[in-house]
This record gives structure tokens, sequence and C-alpha cells, in this order.
């Protein structure tokens, strides 16, 4: 078999599809990123993202050395203690499976969502093209397919890659059969800067906690860096529960436009004084509304020279901390894959085969793992102190 000269489309540059240029680049394999947002900062997408053993191989295998020793850099400090609280910060005993697999010889790395992006993009920023919104594509022919913008213009490629999140129109258009489905669970994430609120307790400062409520549970994490003069700390904090918690029912994408503090406020109302106090001081911009989704991976049965990883095609509930990590997961099979093909190796049809088996195989697990967790933390609870 000859080599194959292979050129890779990657639509959205979040962390699944700059982890797959990372692989790429490191294989000698072409690629471009079209990313839809006019800067890596247009939006809030989450602040802290934990980063367990699998996103870490999978990063490390992927980034060169550089680039992975400024990943971990960028990392909040480790927290000191993991303490379960209820709302009314008295200390319980109770745990959710899903994080207790946490591997102590490679404990979770608390990332911060744009600092890693900083330094994903960076040794490849010069092929990555934002302010580029995909509308549709066409095969041109069994080596060639095309993408069109909003803003007119097109990409040709040999294979065309979806890495554009849970919202993905890719997968609307090409692989209707991967349905997103809606979960009763509801989540409000936000984050608070240290200099916002100096008065809470020592231990929010340098802790994760966990609060399990009556239907809804929240997690709140320090995130303060080697480097403060670079980065300010704050408090990450993110609330999950069931929709009649929250009080309500509609399905909501990352929203603002809803009054989401004051269905924060009346969701917790009644909680410890310390964490009204801290909600509350959180800059209003910086708090989210988003509905929890899940859906069940599939066969992608699409079209010859398309193929998709991340959210895109395994919505997952936040719940268990393994959505990005299984898209870094699958970035990794993905760049592996196509080092076959460029070498000669296997063809594009096996290659891209093998890897859509192997993850959906994985992603399965993950979203199993994930709605269990959402349940855990949606149930009404039993506090035992
Ligand atoms: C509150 C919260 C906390 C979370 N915490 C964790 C955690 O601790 N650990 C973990 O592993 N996961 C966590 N997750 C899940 C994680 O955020 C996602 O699973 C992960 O971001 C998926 O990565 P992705 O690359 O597939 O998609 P994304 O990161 O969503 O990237 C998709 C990109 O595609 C772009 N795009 C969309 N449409 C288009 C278009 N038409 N044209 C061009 N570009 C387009 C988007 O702008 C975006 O940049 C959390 C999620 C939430 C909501």
């Amino acid at each position: 078999m000859k080599k194959t000269s292979l050129h890779v489309a990657i639509i959205g540059a979040g962390l699944g599809g700059l982890c797959l240029a990372h692989g790429l680049k490191k294989h000698g394999i072409s690629f471009s990123i079209f990313e839809r947002d006019d800067s890596p900062t247009s939006r809030p997408q989450g602040y802290r993202i934990r980063i367990d053993h699998t996103g870490q191989s999978a990063l490390q295998h992927c980034l060169s050395t550089s680039a992975y020793t400024a990943f971990v850099s960028s990392c909040a400090l480790p927290s000191t203690h993991v303490q379960t609280l209820t709302p009314q910060l008295k200390l319980i005993d109770r745990w959710v499976e899903a994080w207790t697999a946490n591997d102590f010889d490679s404990p979770d790395l608390k990332a911060d969502r744009t600092a890693m992006r900083q330094v994903l993009l960076e040794e490849v920023q010069d092929r990555v093209y934002f302010g580029k919104k995909w509308m549709h594509c066409e095969v041109v022919s069994t080596k060639l397919i095309r993408s069109y913008f909003e803003d007119g213009s097109t990409c040709d490629a040999t294979l065309l890659v979806a890495a554009d999140g849970a919202m993905s129109p890719i997968r609307e258009k090409y692989m209707p059969h991967i349905q997103v489905q809606p979960t009763v669970n509801q989540c409000i994430y936000g984050k608070t800067l240290f200099d916002q609120i100096t008065t809470l307790p020592a231990h929010f400062y340098t802790d994760t906690q966990i609060i399990f409520g009556n239907g809804l549970s929240a997690i709140i994490e320090a995130m303060s860096f080697e480097d403060r003069s670079s980065r300010e700390p704050y408090i990450y904090w993110a609330i999950i529960g069931h929709e009649q918690y929250f009080g309500v029912t509609k399905q909501v994408h990352e929203s603002r436009t809803i009054d989401v503090d004051q269905i924060l406020a009346n969701a917790t109302a009644g909680w410890h004084a310390d964490l009204v106090a801290l909600f509350r001081a959180a800059d209003s911009a910086s708090v989210v509304m988003t509905s929890v989704k899940t859906s069940t991976p599939a066969l992608l049965d699409t079209l010859p020279n398309l193929t998709a990883l991340g959210d895109a095609v395994h919505v997952m509930s936040p719940a268990a901390g393994l959505g990005a990590n299984t898209a870094l997961h699958d970035a990794r099979l993905l760049s592996d894959c196509l080092s076959r093909v460029q070498a000669g190796e296997k063809e594009l049809s096996e290659a891209l085969g093998w890897y859509e088996k192997a993850m959906i195989c994985h992603s399965m697990a993950a979203v199993a793992a994930s709605q269990k967790g959402g349940q855990t933390l949606s149930n009404p609870t039993d506090n035992r102190e």
C-alpha cells in the first residue's frame, strides 16, 4: 500500500478538536481547524475542568513535551482535602462512585478551561481560523470533501472531523440517528474571584467541597495558581440537580438570557449563609445555566470521509467529569489511526471503522458512568451526619 497524503479539516477548536490537531501535528499530518467563535474567549464555557488519568495520558501522547509541560503548569494547585457536606456545611459520609475511581498515583489535574485552551492553541494557532461557522459540506469525490462556511468561504479536505460540540450541526445534518436526549437535570455554574469574597472559612480557598442537598448537589473547588501574577485565583462552583428544584422545566443551552440569578437564589434558599454569599458574590456575567443532556453512542453511519469526536457524538452529563476526558481520548485514538493511513499501512475507510468502534466502546462506558453520577447528585438526600 502506498503512502497517502491527508489533509484533515477539523470543525471546532474546543478541547477535543485542539488535542486532535496536536496529535496530527506530531504525526506530520496536514490539518486546518475552523472555529465558529470570533476568539477563544468569546463566551464562558465552564471554568474548572478536571483532567483525569485518561485525559492526561491522551494529552501527553498528542502534545509536544513543551506543550504538555505548559499545560500541567497552567493547572491550579491541587486541593488539600475533599469534603462532603450538607447545605448547612455539616460533614457527612457520602460519596459518588464515579469520583472514587480517582487514581491516587496520577491524581486529577484541575485545569482552567481558558488557560488550557490557550496552551492548546499555542503551537497550532497558525492553522486555526476563528469566525468560521461551518454550514454544510459536499462529497466531491472519494478523496475530497468540501466544507462551506457562513462567510462564503470553503475548504477542501481528505477528511472532515466533527469536533463541534454538544449542539453539533454536523451531527444534526449527517448523523441524525445519533440523538441527544434531554434529562431531568439542570446545572448552574460560575466562578467567584477570591477578591470578591474574603470572608469564607479558610478551607474554601484551598479545598474541594461537595454539597449534597435535597435533590441538588454542588461542587465547589478552589482554583489558585502557582503564578498568581498571570492568573487570578477563584472559587469554581457548579450546582446540578433535578429541574423541579430549580423551578425550570424548559431546555436551555449555556444561557444567561433567563433570570439565572433568581433561579439560583430560589434553588439554594435555606443553604448556609457562606454558600449563599459565595454564589451571590460571583460576577453575574460568569454565571451560566445549562440543561443536562445525554446521548446513546452509535456507529456514525455517515459520509465516507466524515468522522466525529467528543460531545458531537457522545454528549454526557457533567456529573462525573468525563466529557472532556473522553473527547481527548477520542482525539488520541483518531490521530493514531490516521497516522497509519498516512504511512500507507491502512485504507482510510478501514482506519475510520476501527476508530469509530473503539471510540463508541469507550464512550458508552463514560456516558453510563455520567448518567449514574447525575442520578446520585439529583436524588433527594439521605445525609448521615
Ligand atoms: C459545568 C460543566 C463542567 C464540566 N466539567 C468537566 C470536567 O471536569 N471534566 C470533563 O472531562 N468534562 C467536563 N465537562 C464536559 C466538557 O466540557 C465537554 O465534554 C467538552 O468540552 C467536550 O469537548 P469537545 O471538544 O467535544 O466540545 P467543545 O469543547 O464544546 O468544543 C466544540 C467547539 O465547536 C465549536 N463549534 C460549534 N459549532 C460550530 C460550527 N458550526 N462551526 C465551527 N465551529 C463550531 C464551538 O464553538 C466549540 O468551540 C463539563 C461540562 C460542563 C457544562
